[in-house]
Parts: structure tokens; sequence; C-alpha cells
């Protein structure tokens, strides 16, 4: 008797080592535009400013992963988002469908199948290119209104976002889609208050920024009355858990706007972003420290945006330098507008140091931080292309997602250059980006190699159903 016991329990004890983990609770966390150096770059800003340093480089598992596209070898954020949701590879712009229009399933579908909650949370847009991968299929990112309805019809059970993003020349907004979505029978929370105060009993939830806005605002430039990316993050785990607790739950987190600050080469809005998300990351950590045997967390990213570089030409960075911009590059140029060109007064010509003193007030440029000669000329030319004799008042520089005054961009790009920070481009690089992870299964990340392969292995490792 005694034996068949034993016997009995050794069989249980290999049975429970041959199963791997058992993930119940999945954390997926997809920085857009996170590049490895837009990762370290944060450490140095943080190391310089008195801050920690980003929670995930600590984790036990810290990998890298190539980020291609199947059209391209730079990818956009709707096929490497639809790579990191289903595991295949699609071209550039398309969203979760293949070239002759097969839907790609993805995790939150696998998810639901199986039994499991299903949640998606975003900075920007809640139809955005990367939540959208994890929940639509079309043959173009940038169809937002057939996105939005197919999010509003589908099983998902929580999604956050600033607003519904709608197309040109519909006539529709934000509001038409959250009648809808009210209409299917989704509670809708907006502005942080309403969002903590969520009904958790709600069947699905639809969390929105309180202002009607296409991204909620970079955390440099943060007022008391923005949503935060954490809102969002604290409202969906508490609804997910509370719903879920007992089955599980796939939960997926954009910091969607590091991207935008890629696009407008601002280093310091950039890693103040990363910062952001960290902070959604520290929940998830809590969650872990709660369960700790049924709780994965991955991070990564979809892609690299604006090739920044560690190092400007000489053995040296002084990521100090950052320290006194607290703007955005879009916020300092409605700062610059209102400095130098009042609606109430005429137009008078500001002068070279008066500009200069606005830059020393706004960036410490001028000021604690020197600026070199070829700097001063290439910056003044600008000034005297925007100011001079037949100059170009609104000399602007366009990018992704904004369109700032060319002398302001220019000196946001000065100011990184003499911290040590230097970027390339306005747009996506294909280099490679990191894939942090910790909690149940992390081991399993070590192999991975690119971001194909990461939707299987959660499936794998949650039991979801494909
Ligand atoms: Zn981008």
């Amino acid at each position: 008797m005694k034996r068949i016991t034993y016997l009995l329990l050794l069989s249980l004890l290999l049975a429970g080592c041959s199963s791997g983990p058992k993930v119940k609770y999945v954390f997926y966390f997809i920085g857009d535009g996170m590049g490895v150096n837009e990762v370290i770059g944060t450490n140095l800003y943080n190391e310089a400013n008195g801050r920690e340093v980003v929670n995930f480089t600590q984790f036990p598992v810290v990998n890298f992963i190539t980020t291609v596209s199947a059209n391209s070898l730079v990818t956009d954020s709707s096929a490497a988002g639809t790579a990191l949701a289903t595991g295949t590879k699609i071209n550039n712009s398309a969203l979760g469908q293949t070239p002759d229009g097969t839907p790609t399933p993805n995790l939150t579908e696998w998810a639901h199948a199986a039994g499991f909650g299903t949640g998606v949370a975003t900075s920007v847009g809640v139809n955005h290119a990367t939540p959208a991968s994890f929940v639509a299929h079309a043959p173009s990112r940038s169809d937002y209104e057939d996105i939005a309805v197919q999010m509003i019809d589908s099983p998902v059970d929580f999604m956050a976002g600033a607003a519904f993003l709608v197309q040109r020349g519909t006539g529709h907004d934000s509001a038409f889609f959250e009648h809808k979505a009210d209409s299917a029978g989704i509670a809708i929370f907006k502005g942080p208050g309403a969002i903590k105060d969520i009904d958790l009993t709600a069947p699905r939830a639809l969390c929105l920024s309180a202002k009607e806005e296409e991204s909620i605002p970079y955390a440099i430039d943060r007022k008391e009355d923005d949503t935060r990316l954490a809102d969002f993050t604290d409202a969906g785990i508490r609804y997910l858990e509370s719903r879920y607790g007992k089955k599980g739950f796939f939960f997926m987190i954009e910091g969607g706007k590091i991207d935008y600050a890629g696009h407008g080469n601002d280093a310091a809005t950039c890693f103040q972003e990363v910062n952001d998300m960290a902070e959604s990351v520290d929940l998830a950590l809590a969650f872990l420290a709660r369960y700790p045997k049924e709780t994965l967390i991955v991070i990564t990213a979809d892609h690299e945006t604006g090739g920044l570089m560690l190092g400007s030409g000489r053995y040296e960075m002084h990521p100090d330098r950052l320290s006194k911009q607290h703007a955005c590059v879009d916020e300092l140029t409605n700062l610059f507008r209102a400095q130098f060109f009042p609606t109430e007064k005429p137009f008078k010509t500001p002068t070279w140091e008066a500009v200069k003193d606005f830059f020393n007030e706004q960036l410490g440029l001028w000021g604690e931080v020197e600026v070199n000669e070829r700097t001063e000329n290439e910056l003044k030319g600008i000034y005297d292309r925007t100011f001079g004799k037949g100059g170009d008042r609104n000399l602007t520089e366009e990018n992704l997602y904004s369109s700032n005054f060319r002398i302001v961009a220019d000196v946001v790009r000065s100011l990184d250059r003499a911290a040590g920070y230097q970027w390339s481009f306005g747009s996506h690089s294909g280099s490679p980006v990191g894939l942090y992870v910790t909690g149940a299964g992390a081991e399993e990340f070590n192999t991975v190699k690119d971001n194909a392969e990461i939707a299987p292995l959660i499936a794998k490792l949650a039991g979801y159903a494909r």
C-alpha cells in the first residue's frame, strides 16, 4: 500500500514537471518604436536625473529579436504588431491579414476561444495599428472605421485608448463609434476619475480619455486631469482579475508614443515615454508578486524609430544636459508661436538674441548647455531662413504625427546631440529590438530570435486554443 502511494506521488510529480509552467495571466507590453538604444538611453537619462533604472532592464531574461516584415527589412507598426500578435509575417501597412486577404488569427482570439479574459490598452487611438493588430483584420491599417467596428463587435472584454480614430471625409467622430459601442452593450468610462471607478461587473468595458484626442498627452507635458496609460493598465488589471481571476486572462498594453517622440527626434520626451510605460509595468509586477507561479510578463517593441545613436561623434555623453527640458517639441512649438507670433499684437521680427533667450529659458541651451560654433552657425542659418529678409516665417518641419517650426525641431535635435544622443532620420529603422521577460515560463524566451516566434510561444505556455 505504502509503495503504491509512493509510486502514485512520484508519477504525479513527474507529470507536474513535464507539463511545464502553468501560465494563467499574461501581460504583453509593446513599446512602439522602443529600440535597444531608446531603452538604454532612458537608463542613462534616469541615472543623470536621479531616477531609477527602467524596471524591465532588470528582468531575468533579456534578449533581442529581429523585426522584418514580409515585404520589407524595415517594418511598420501594423506588420510588426501583426507578427507580435499572430506569429505570421505580413506586408507593411496591412493589418491582421495576408496579401490574399486571409485573416491571421491572433492572441486575443486564441485566448478567448480557450475561455480566458482578454484586454488591449494603448496611449494612442484605441483602433491604432498596435491594439488593432490584436483584434482586427483589414487590408490597410488606415481603415480606421472598419477596424473600430470590428473591435466593437469582437469579444475582447476590456479595451482602452485615447479615442476612436476616424477617416477624413466620413463626417464621423469618436463619439459616433462610442455610441456604437454603447449600443453593443459596452460600458464606457472616460477620464481618470471614471476609469478609477470602472464597473467591475460590466459585461464589456471601454476606457477612453475624457478629452476627444487622438493620443493622450506625452508624460513630459502631462497635466493633472490628463488620462495616463497607467490609469488604463490599473483599470484593466482590476477588471480582468475580477471577471477572470479563476480562469486567467491575456492583456496587451502599448506605450504608443515612444514612437511619436522618435518620429519627432525628441530624446527627453522619448525617454519619459519609456518611463511612463515602465510605470504600467510596475502594476504588472505587483500582480506578478501576488501570483508568481502563474503570471508571465513579456515586454518588447515593434521596431526602432529615428535611428537613435548613443554618442554623437565624440567619446563622451552628457545625459544630464536634457534635464531642463519640460515640454515636448510640439509643445515647444506652441510656446514659440505664443511668444513670437502673438495674435493680439502686430508681428515684430524677433532678434537672434531673443530667440536664443527663449531656448535658454526652455531648454538651457546657450545657458548651462554650451553651443559650439558649428551648431550656432547652423541654427542661425535657420533663424535667417525664418525671420531674415524674404524669409518664410512659417518654416516648418513635418514629421509623421506633427508639424513644428523648423528652428524648434533643429534646436531640440541640437540639444540631444549636445547630450550625446544623435538621431539619424524621422522614420523607422531595421535595428533589432529588446525582449524582456519575467515570471512563469520566462526562460523559454531565451531562444526566441524573431518577432513572429513570440505569439505561438505565449499561446503554448498559456494553453490557448490555436
Ligand atoms: Zn512609427
